[in-house]
């Protein structure tokens, strides 16, 4: 009963170009009383993003002074650049009663899904590398030093949260493979009423 009335914190997880946002631009339309933290980052800005509302985007020295000041609620690098959540957007929207959604990559999301009580885990997976691969080629955001990066970082990431898995130790409470795109939003639709409604695994 009590779960019902606690906000939830929702961390998306998944390789880069698995179609984390795009599920998630999918799904915000049937969702309400819920906000996107918006991330801090040190990366370029790619052509159409728009400062405070894709990213914050930083400069590695003011993204460090942040850190220093406790200002981020979980940070981490990821192809060179620097990534966090800020604070004080998270909790204020927790203590007015909001349901929060991040979208950040898989040390930053254990962090979280360990230490935090009211996070759950969802973790974005591809039907496999060939097709993540000509995803994150068709996107055309990325160069092809940081496709192969993203790659490679993406082998990391399916390989632990397998070895996770394996161990019993799994940071994340459901798993969508991202197919068919229409299916998949209706799981994630799916999954995150289940766990506003305080149907969770845990
Ligand atoms: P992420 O946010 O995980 O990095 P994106 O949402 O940017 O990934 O998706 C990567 C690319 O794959 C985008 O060009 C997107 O349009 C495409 N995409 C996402 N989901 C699917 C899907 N189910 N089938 C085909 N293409 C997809
Ligand atoms: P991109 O450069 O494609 O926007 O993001 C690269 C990776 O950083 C993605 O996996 C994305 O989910 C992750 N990311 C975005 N914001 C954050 C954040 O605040 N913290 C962490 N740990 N990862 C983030």
């Amino acid at each position: 009963m009590e779960s019902e009335l606690i906000a939830k914190l929702i961390v998306i997880s998944g390789p880069s170009g698995a179609g984390k946002g795009t599920l998630i631009k999918s799904v915000l339309p049937s969702l309400d009383n819920f906000v996107v933290s918006v991330s801090a980052t040190t990366r370029g800005r790619r052509a159409g993003e728009r400062q405070g509302v894709d990213y914050h985007f930083l400069s590695r020295r003011e993204f460090l002074r942040k850190v220093e000041e406790g200002l981020f609620l979980e940070w981490a690098e990821y192809g060179g650049n620097l990534y966090g959540t800020p604070r004080d957007f998270v909790d204020a929207a927790l203590s007015t009663g909001k349901d929060v959604l991040l979208e950040i990559e898989l040390e930053g999301a254990r962090q979280i899904v360990e230490h935090c009580p009211v996070a759950v885990g969802i973790f974005i997976a591809p039907p496999d590398l060939q097709i993540l691969e000509g995803r994150l080629r068709d996107r055309k955001t990325d160069s092809e030093a940081d496709i192969t990066l993203r790659l490679a970082r993406a082998c990391d990431e399916l390989e632990a949260v397998e070895r996770d898995r394996a161990e019993g130790g799994l940071c994340f409470d459901y798993a969508i493979v991202n197919d068919d795109l229409e299916q998949a939003s209706r799981e994630l639709l799916t999954t995150i009423q289940q766990i506003r409604a305080g149907n969770t695994a845990r």
